[in-house]
């Protein structure tokens, strides 16, 4: 027996209030203190964990809607990403003076998860105070990181770290040569062993001493998704026995005080704390022997990795993590300290690249949903009467359907779902054999769906599904149709199948009383969500809202609906960069919103999406071409009297605005 959702519960035991949403939706658990329901029924983003210090969500977007930004937006939390990083820096510091731990630490942020300028900028504004970083992992990503650095750190050795990951060629390492030159504190990791050579030779030429670091493929291996990123498989990293030779070569060319620091990868989202702690293990073995050959090694970079609980169940499973921050900071300097200080080693600063877990949390997509396709729940018996009485023999499963229908009582509702399932099947081999008219083809489905609505709702008022009625809630589920691209705005949803919260950010003192899939406006068939997020089990559909009727909007005969707003919680890491053009709609507006000094927010930065020139430009349109083509095609059809002047002059309006407008709906 499946148990009933809280929804049904609450409905159950008493009045609905805005907590039994935050209950159903799970937003205590992976909202981790920076997301609740206020008791107008909104969402509420704490960005310091702070319950006093709230920003509701639904005004940020009304506000925005009033200065005619429209939705689908993303809203980055600068106060989240603060608190964040702010978190990480206070984890370590905790457990190094705890655990008297002498080496410090700093995170570097790898700019691949999140490369936007306004994102990078706030991390290195940051780093100088929190002693943090930046890590670049290609040619583009270096020269960003550069310029980065020079408002930010200042030249200088003691500037903050930066680390280059990802394969180098020659003009790249002659840059990094050079920059530490101009006094970045730089440090190449070098992936392949002709990487030492090009820094050998290039630190010579320029008369400098670089800051070198090894990566280790080390035997430990990864798990989950990118399993791949660590063993001796990987793409990356140098053999134990290329380390050693590492070490041959730059001793004879006097440079091994030059090594400074070894790294290791061992893979994005570890949900499992125990994949880190034996890699650290490892790595702090090599770095231990290392260090007494005489390496000038004073550094160990542990990687990324450090996971995000996406479901808020802190489980072991890849949607989840089964630790915390606190408890990662704890294991991984317990690990390092207690394998250097049997060694005799000082304790290396701990070096952390901790992508996700530093941007995930503060970006929330909203998107506006615009209409639903449902089954009807309710049957209108006498119009069904009335098309009956119309037929000369109503057909036998169609009568079935209807006294299965009204016979329905609390104790037999099994029963019934065998008789209507059977008359269902009756009615449509009827139609197939040609015994049976359309309309009345239609008229059995409606009373079979309306029967199974009717089963579903009865079931969980007794408290508990019966297993035959355990695919029902999918099967009669809505599709909420959502002005959004799942390609652009979160791709790993549909390439990873990764989880991401979701929910209404208002209406939430209601019941929720529709259970839904979310589709996107792409024409792509997987441009869809059908997994959610829950503690205990993956739900196939979202609890959700009745769309109603926008007031008014009758009167031209086309029902307009109210804004519904949803949610998409803890997108800031990776998704904005990987997402795509499917369908060519583009960038999504992106506004930065901070808590201001008197208790309100305020809007620090819009950063308007794409529109549908800059889109088509991208894939090599001429945007001037094309409307002289569409220019010259409307004359010949007005010339030809197939359209009228004013026609024209409308369609040509519509296709310039159309160019200069967003690539999403604009309501
Ligand atoms: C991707 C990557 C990271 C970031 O990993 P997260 O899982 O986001 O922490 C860090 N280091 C390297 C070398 C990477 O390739």
């Amino acid at each position: 027996m499946a148990t009933i959702s809280p929804a049904r519960s609450a409905f159950l035991h008493g009045q609905w209030t805005p907590a039994d949403a935050a209950a159903l939706y799970g937003v205590g658990d992976w909202g981790k203190g920076y997301v609740s329901v206020n008791p107008a029924g909104h969402v509420a983003v704490m960005p310091t964990k702070d319950p006093n210090r709230q920003i509701d969500l639904h005004e940020v977007i009304e506000g925005l809607r009033e200065r005619g930004i429209h939705t689908p937006v993303l809203v980055r939390f600068n106060d989240i990403l603060t608190h964040r990083l702010k978190e990480i820096r206070g984890a370590f510091d905790a457990a190094m003076a705890e655990q008297g731990y002498a080496g410090g630490y700093s995170c570097v942020y790898p700019i691949k998860v999140n490369q936007q300028r306004h994102v990078c900028e706030q991390v290195a504004s940051l780093a100088v105070e929190l002693n943090f970083g930046l890590e670049a992992g290609s040619k583009p990503e270096l020269l960003a990181v550069l310029g980065l650095s020079a408002t930010a750190g200042g030249p200088g050795v003691n500037g903050m770290p930066i680390i280059c990951n990802g394969f180098k060629d020659d003009e790249f390492i002659e840059t990094v040569t050079l920059a530490t030159k101009l006094g970045r504190n730089i440090i190449p990791v070098v992936e392949k062993f002709s990487e030492l050579e090009l820094v050998v030779k290039h630190a010579r030429a320029y008369g400098i001493r670089p800051k070198i670091g090894l990566r280790v493929k080390l035997s430990a291996r990864g798990a989950g998704r990118w399993e791949g990123s660590a063993g001796v498989r990987s793409k990356f990293g140098l053999f134990v026995s290329e380390c050693l030779r590492a070490v041959d070569y730059l001793k004879a060319h006097d440079m091994l005080d030059c090594l400074n620091l070894l790294h290791c990868h061992v893979g994005s989202q570890l949900y499992d704390i125990k994949v880190l702690k034996n890699a650290v293990n490892e790595l702090a073995h090599v770095y231990c022997e290392l260090k007494k050959m005489g390496a000038g090694l004073s550094m160990l970079d542990i990687g990324g990795g450090m996971g995000v609980d996406y479901d808020g169940s802190q489980s072991a499973w890849s949607s989840s993590i089964n630790y915390t921050v606190q408890e990662y900071a704890a294991d991984v300097v317990y690990r390092v300290k207690s394998v250097c200080d049997s060694a005799g080693v000082p304790h290396p600063r701990i070096i952390s690249e901790s992508g996700r877990a530093m941007v995930a949390y503060s970006s929330v997509l909203v998107m506006d949903v615009l209409g639903t396709s449902k089954f009807e729940n309710t049957l209108d018996t006498e119009a069904i009467e009335k098309a009956l009485a119309k037929e000369t023999q109503p057909p036998k499963p169609v009568l079935d359907l209807l006294d299965a229908y009204r016979s329905m009582t609390d104790r037999n509702l099994l029963e019934i779902y065998h008789d209507a399932t059977q008359a269902r099947d009756e009615a449509m081999s009827l139609f197939s054999l040609g015994y049976m008219s359309l309309p009345m083809r239609g008229v059995a489905e409606q009373i079979f769906w309306a029967t199974c609505w009717r089963l579903l709702e009865k079931a969980g008022k007794k408290g508990e599904l019966p297993e035959e009625f355990e695919g029902l809630p999918e099967l009669l589920s809505d599709i909420y149709f959502c002005n959004f691209s799942l390609f652009q705005s979160m791709p790993d949803s549909w390439a990873i199948d990764q989880l991401f919260p979701i929910l209404p950010i208002h209406r939430l003192g209601e019941e929720p009383t529709r259970r839904g899939i979310l589709a996107d406006i792409t024409c792509d068939s997987d441009g869809k969500i059908d997994h959610f997020v829950d503690k205990r089990v993956e739900k196939k559909t979202l609890e959700l809202h009745e769309v109603r009727p926008a007031p008014g909007s009758e009167a031209d005969g086309v029902v307009g609906v109210e804004p519904y707003y949803l949610g998409v919680f803890l997108l800031g890491a990776y998704q904005e960069i990987l997402g795509d053009l499917h369908n060519l709609l583009g960038d999504t507006h992106a506004v930065h919103i901070s808590l201001d000094d008197h208790g309100g927010w305020e809007i620090d930065e819009v950063i308007e999406g794409d529109t549908v020139e800059e889109v088509l430009a991208y894939v090599q349109y001429d945007v001037p071409d094309l409307k002289k083509a569409m220019r010259l095609d409307i004359e010949a059809a007005c010339r030809q009297g197939r359209l009228t002047l004013a026609e024209g002059k409308s369609l040509l309006k519509y296709y310039d605005d159309g160019l200069e407008g967003y690539t999403y709906l604009e309501g």
